[in-house]
């Protein structure tokens, strides 16, 4: 009857990785007695050890009372990685039951965690809170599942919808989003592990995408400029985060990494298996209107995120429109944020 309860709290330990476990899922563990926390653990960063082993060493070298179940959101792992399999120190350990919320899909576990447990006599009890779960490691899950990193759109439009002004006035960016939400978005690009924008954006609004009003890990910045219309002197390929261009022609005035896709290649294929391929499990997408057009006609989108500012600009780039209406709204000083999901039910949206 507890069980429920200990998985949420897995859930929120699991959290605390979400700007540092990746490409690792985020797995929080607990061991717990008759619902009576003994210890906790949860997995920080690739290389480091997995939330089983932080729970158990948490622990102690004590015996584990017979009655303890051990909590995991995810099925412990039966593989030899860069660290030794969990199941194998589950079972070494003595715990007698264990909870977890659903499989792993990746094709080393695959349910072979699991298997070896009740091959040990284990009882191994799986699906307690699976959706709330999924929802938490819905990056490494469509990685894992779909081959290609989860895609999460955002753009931020003035209240009477455009994404910007034209003529434009010069290079730099005329402000829709107010301070706040800049917090926000920099969280946001906390937490994937690559941020991807057009070549136009670059040559019009010359943006960082860097990480600086909140402490976090630096996502990769990639440009997609077959046109080769962004200047050598922008922000992006300032050297100070590692930078992919995805490039028609070799550019020798800019230094940083080129993956050369010809004209006649589809781009967003081109990237997305790229970028799978470098284990990079998601990506935030902030622009502009024809990068986001593209990913938004093909249905190649996992969530959007718009940030509907209090400002008006009376002509410009429309925004992109949603069909539905948004799984979640909230307000964010005075700006609304909107979300929309697809392939999860809006009810287990319930975090950012
Ligand atoms: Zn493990």
């Amino acid at each position: 009857m507890h069980d429920a309860h200990i998985m949420e709290r897995c859930l929120q330990l699991a959290r605390l990785g979400a700007a540092s476990a990746a490409p690792n899922p985020m797995v929080g563990a607990v061991l717990a007695r008759h619902g009576t926390i003994l210890a906790e653990g949860w997995h920080h960063a690739a290389g480091r050890p997995h939330a089983e082993v932080e729970c158990l060493n948490a622990f102690g070298d004590g015996p584990v009372p017979e009655d303890a179940v051990l909590y995991v959101n995810l099925e412990p792992c039966a593989h030899q990685g860069r660290t030794p399999p969990c199941a194998d120190l589950v079972i070494a350990r003595g715990v007698r039951h264990v909870v977890v919320a659903h499989a792993d899909p990746f094709p080393q576990v695959a349910g072979r965690g699991i298997e070896r447990l009740r091959a040990s006599g284990l009882r191994v009890d799986v699906g307690v809170r699976e959706a709330e779960a999924r929802w938490t490691n819905r990056r490494f899950l469509t990685s894992v599942e779909q081959g290609r990193p989860y895609i999460v759109l955002k753009w931020a439009r003035t209240s009477d919808g455009f994404l910007d002004r034209h003529p434009r006035e010069g290079r730099g960016v005329h402000r829709i989003s107010s301070a706040a939400s800049d917090v926000l978005v920099h969280r946001w690009r906390s937490e994937e592990q690559a941020i991807l924008v057009g070549g136009r954006t670059v040559e019009n609004d010359d943006p960082a995408l860097t990480v600086r009003h909140v402490e976090g890990r630096q996502p990769l910045r990639v440009v997609l400029d077959r046109a080769d219309r962004t200047p050598a002197a922008s922000l992006v390929y300032d050297g100070s985060v590692p930078t992919l261009l995805f490039t028609a022609h070799p550019r020798t005035d800019v230094r940083v990494e080129q993956v050369i896709t010809p004209l006649d290649a589809d781009p967003l294929n081109t990237l997305l298996g790229e970028l799978h391929r470098r284990n990079i499990r998601s990506v935030l997408v902030e622009g502009g209107a024809t990068l986001l057009g593209h990913f938004l006609r093909r249905g190649l989108w996992d969530e959007v995120r718009v940030i509907t500012g209090a400002v008006t600009f009376g002509a410009g780039t429309p925004a992109p429109s949603m069909p539905q209406a948004p799984a979640r709204c909230i307000r964010v000083g005075n700006d609304r944020v909107e979300l929309w999901v697809h392939g999860h039910n809006p009810e287990d949206a319930w975090c950012w």
